[in-house]
């Protein structure tokens, strides 16, 4: 190192405590990066890469951007997920001895941006610490452009963790080596792609002197305490400040909410769609009708973690219903909301010292709108919205200040003067007064000056170089008296010059601007910074103000969609009458989406097999349940004419996507490992769904894992379940299985000709009308004909096993022609009664099973053997 120059030495010796960010060194108007840094920087950013001389023997790589557009080219290197280290110099260059100093000032990764153009308004920003022990998980995520932190504790599953990876979507996460390991090896991505940062130092003193004066300290566990301490000593190592807005622990329990695995938020496509991954097509595009940022953020909170709580559920019905039914009240509600800015956005840079006037001039803004929002909410009527606005503090102090203190339309920067109102303060006014004063004697002297040469065209101007001169052209000269202007600069027509008293005026007026400007910007941190003493203050209000938006959101989307408030209760009984789904029927907007009732109830059958041809709606009908289950514990009405919804702790769907392929797993392993954390989780409780079960591999093994899984949910779970299938075969099941009933999608025939009526109707269909999709799709006539007259032959030879067709004019029960054996049957208070005897083949199959600890195997190797015996028959 010894032969690199001072500087460069320096460099190094900053780079090393960074080695996985870019290091934007600063020197003069730059910043620079040299040596990997700037091979790399050249090739993201698209800008020249140079060399420098540095003391070796070759030149040292380096790239530059200007520091004034510095932030662009962060942005971009934050986007592509790399992290910026930002080194300024922190001395005076003219009072350094050698080498200016220079420290890092900031470390910006994907997970603590704060630049707005970076920030999706809508979402959040998290930040995931994961800690691991014996005990479980401390799950801890953090939003630091709003101050937001969560933290629960997991159960030692890593399933839980993926869960709750997913409802937070991080752009970064913390966390020791072994378990970025893990995370990279179970392949699982969440959204956007996220940055892995192996981070194991956390500091328990600085949390509780951080969190001194939030009484959620006291409360948390060992192994949360653990996870908070690491975040926050990793924000402080990267942020290098306080972080005054991080001011409150919201601690939960994952039992709070509704569980949901990834898959399962994708398929419902809650916050967005599965093929464009766009929020267009989502339930929260549908239901976001919110003014506020701050109101579109929590609306996504809200349906990413619905509520399990039925009081909590009805106080948010309440709120909605109100804002439902009475027009006027939400339209004061929409309209006071109207003028409120992104107030956790603000008050987060207000505590960075980010907020410039014009972001103090939006707060005083959004504070005057809340007093208007208070008096609607509170005469609305509504318990709820009473509730919500009780005690609500307004922050009128802080208004008041602002309103003081700044103009109505302050300049963008605050380095320039022009924010503070006149008589804030006197001194302040006096030098305002000395530069007004001293530019109307400058106009006066310009007058008498004219007057004394006679020259009409004098005048007196000012530039940054030279400060005020006189201006004479050079045909007028000769009128100058001699000795008593000093000449400055020579232009191609004209001169410029100066005089003693000019100069002397000169100083007085330059000193009073240069003492404004300092003065103004003093004056505007010290009102900064009394603002960030009352942040939570702030925060709390943010977060009323949110609610309130959330809940007019919700309530026009219901009434625009006519949708219904559901009954919320413990019980199992679920009931819909005419059920539609929410998205597919606003996208196909023309009022022709088909309403279906859904029954799921202990005593009438809990599981229902849904036959039917594709594109019948089996899939649209299974999410809409799913959907409207989830619609009522978020608090929104449904689409449905009347809904009675018991509280569902999981909804676990497994509906066939083609893009189901995960670092190379197959589709069917793939539904085999979903299947399997299923039957490990689901509860009596929970809503499972299930599209084309067993679809992925040969039809013999598809059926009879099928059935399996099946009979499972049937007699072990007890679980309201909805599972569709194009084996028809798997009819049978209603005679065997108690709770189980075969619907199907209705469709019309008509000789060859096939509508589909989007109806579901009880039983079981006949055929898929495969070849009847194939037709439709264009297949040449040879292919269509040559494909009945192969189906005619196959069921000719199947003869002998019943099937039932399910048409609208003739819809018969399924008969079960083929007698199997239920692998629970023995388990199940439910298995049918008068058994026949099972052939021999089968009773090997049997023996073989009462042999086996059934209890203590994995479904997987359930699934295994039962292919095996399948091999066997
Ligand atoms: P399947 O799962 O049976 O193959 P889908 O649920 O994918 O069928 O539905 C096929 C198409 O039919 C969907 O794209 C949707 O637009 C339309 N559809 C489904 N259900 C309905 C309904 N109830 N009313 C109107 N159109 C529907």
């Amino acid at each position: 190192m010894a032969q690199y120059t001072p500087m460069i030495q320096q460099y190094l010796a900053v780079k090393a405590q960074v080695p996985d960010a870019f290091l934007f060194f600063r020197l003069g108007d730059f910043y620079e990066m040299f040596f990997e840094d700037a091979i790399n920087a050249s090739r993201e950013l698209e800008i020249t890469l140079t060399g420098r001389e540095g003391g070796a023997d070759e030149k040292i790589p380096m790239c530059g951007v200007p520091h004034h557009s510095a932030e662009n080219y962060m942005s971009r290197l934050i986007e592509k997920g790399y992290k910026v280290a930002i080194c300024e110099q922190v001395e005076d260059p003219a009072e350094a001895k050698g080498v200016v100093r220079r420290e890092i000032v900031r470390i910006v990764t994907p997970g603590t941006v704060m630049d707005s153009k970076l920030l999706g308004e809508s979402s959040n920003n998290y930040i995931v610490s994961l800690v691991s022990r014996e005990a479980g998980y401390a799950f801890t995520a953090c939003d630091i452009s709003t101050g937001e932190l969560y933290t629960t504790k997991l159960a030692p599953s890593w399933e839980l963790v993926v869960d709750e990876l997913n409802v937070y979507n991080p752009s970064e996460i913390i966390t020791d080596a072994a378990l970025l390991t893990t995370i990279r090896e179970s392949g699982v991505t969440w959204g956007r792609s996220t940055v892995l940062t192996e981070w194991t130092q956390s500091d328990e003193k600085l949390l509780d002197e951080h969190f001194a004066e939030d009484s959620a300290l006291s409360g948390l566990s060992a192994l949360n305490r653990n996870g908070v301490a690491l975040l926050l000593a990793y924000l402080k190592e990267t942020q290098k400040r306080a972080l005054t807005h991080v001011k409150h622990i919201r601690v939960y329990e994952p039992d709070q909410f509704m569980t949901m695995d990834p898959f399962t938020r994708r398929n419902l496509e809650l916050v967005e769609t599965v093929r464009e991954r766009a929020k267009k097509g989502s339930l929260l595009w549908l239901l976001d009708k919110t003014v506020t940022a701050m109101g579109a953020r929590m609306l996504r909170r809200w349906i990413e973690k619905p509520l399990m709580s039925v009081s909590r559920i009805e106080e948010r019905l309440e709120a909605v219903d109100l804002l439902y039914n009475q027009l006027i009240v939400r339209d004061d509600v929409k309209q006071a909301l109207k003028e409120v800015y992104d107030l956790e956005r603000l008050v987060a840079r207000i505590s960075y010292g980010n907020a410039n006037a014009r972001d103090m001039v939006a707060l005083k803004h959004s504070l005057q709108q809340v007093p208007l929002l208070q008096e609607v909410c509170a005469q609305s009527g509504s318990a709820t919205l009473r509730k919500l606005v009780e005690n609500m503090d307004v922050c009128d102090d802080v208004m008041a200040w602002i309103s003081n203190a700044i103009v109505d339309e302050p300049p963008v920067s605050i380095r320039d003067g022009g924010m503070i109102r006149e008589g804030y303060q006197p001194y302040l006014d006096q030098l305002r007064e000395a530069s007004t004063n001293g530019k109307q004697w400058i106009a006066e002297l310009e007058r008498q000056e004219r007057e004394a040469t006679g020259i009409k065209s004098l005048k007196i101007g000012y530039n940054k170089v030279f400060g005020y001169f006189i201006e004479v052209t050079k045909a007028n000269m000769s009128a100058l008296q001699e000795g008593r202007y000093e000449r400055k600069q020579t232009l191609a027509n004209a001169e410029r010059y100066v005089t003693p008293e000019l100069k002397e005026k000169e100083a007085l007026i330059l000193e009073a601007q240069d003492k404004m400007i300092d003065l103004e910007y003093e004056l505007f941190t010290e009102l900064r910074d009394r603002i960030s003493q009352h942040i939570s203050r702030l925060q709390k209000l943010a977060e009323v103000i949110a609610t309130a938006d959330v809940y007019q959101s919700l309530a026009a989307v219901s009434a625009a969609q006519h949708f219904r408030k559901p009954e919320i209760g413990e019980g199992f009984d679920l009931q819909i009458e005419e059920g539609r789904h929410p998205v597919v029927e606003a996208v196909i907007q023309d009022g022709s989406f088909i309403a279906n009732d859904t029954r799921l109830e202990d005593e009438q059958g809990r599981i229902l097999l849904i036959t039917g041809p594709n594109m019948a709606g089996k899939s649209t009908y299974m999410r809409q349940v799913a959907v409207i289950c989830l619609m009522a514990q978020i608090g929104c009405f449904v689409p449905a004419r009347s809904a009675r919804i018991p509280v569902t702790d999981r909804i676990f769907t497994r509906i066939g996507a083609a893009d189901d392929l995960i670092g190379g797993q197959s589709t069917f392993m793939v539904e085999m490992m979903d299947i399997q954390v299923m039957t490990e989780k689901a509860t009596s409780k929970s809503l499972v769904i299930i599209d084309e079960l067993g679809r992925g591999t040969s039809t013999g093994e598809g059926m009879a894992i099928a059935q399996a899984v099946i009979e499972f949910l049937h007699d072990r779970i007890g679980c309201k379940t909805l599972v569709s299938t194009h084996f028809h075969e798997l009819a049978h099941l209603e005679e065997s299985l108690r709770h189980l009933r075969n619907h199907c999608m209705a469709v019309k025939e008509s000789g060859r000709q096939v509508t589909f009526l989007r109806k579901l109707i009880p039983g079981a269909a006949s055929t898929s009308y495969g070849i009847y999709c194939a037709e439709i799709a264009g297949l040449p006539d040879t292919i269509i004909q040559r494909s009945y007259e192969l189906l005619n032959g196959f069921e000719e030879r199947a003869a002998g096993s019943a099937q039932v067709a399910a048409t609208v004019a003739d819809v018969v029960p399924a008969s079960a022609p083929i007698q199997q054996l239920s692998l629970f049957e023995e388990d199940s208070a439910a298995a049918v009664s008068g058994k026949k005897k099972p052939d021999t083949k089968s009773q090997l199959v049997i023996d073989q099973l009462k042999g086996i600890d059934l209890i203590n195997m994995t479904p997987l190797q359930a699934l295994n053997l039962v292919y095996e015996w399948k091999q066997k028959l």
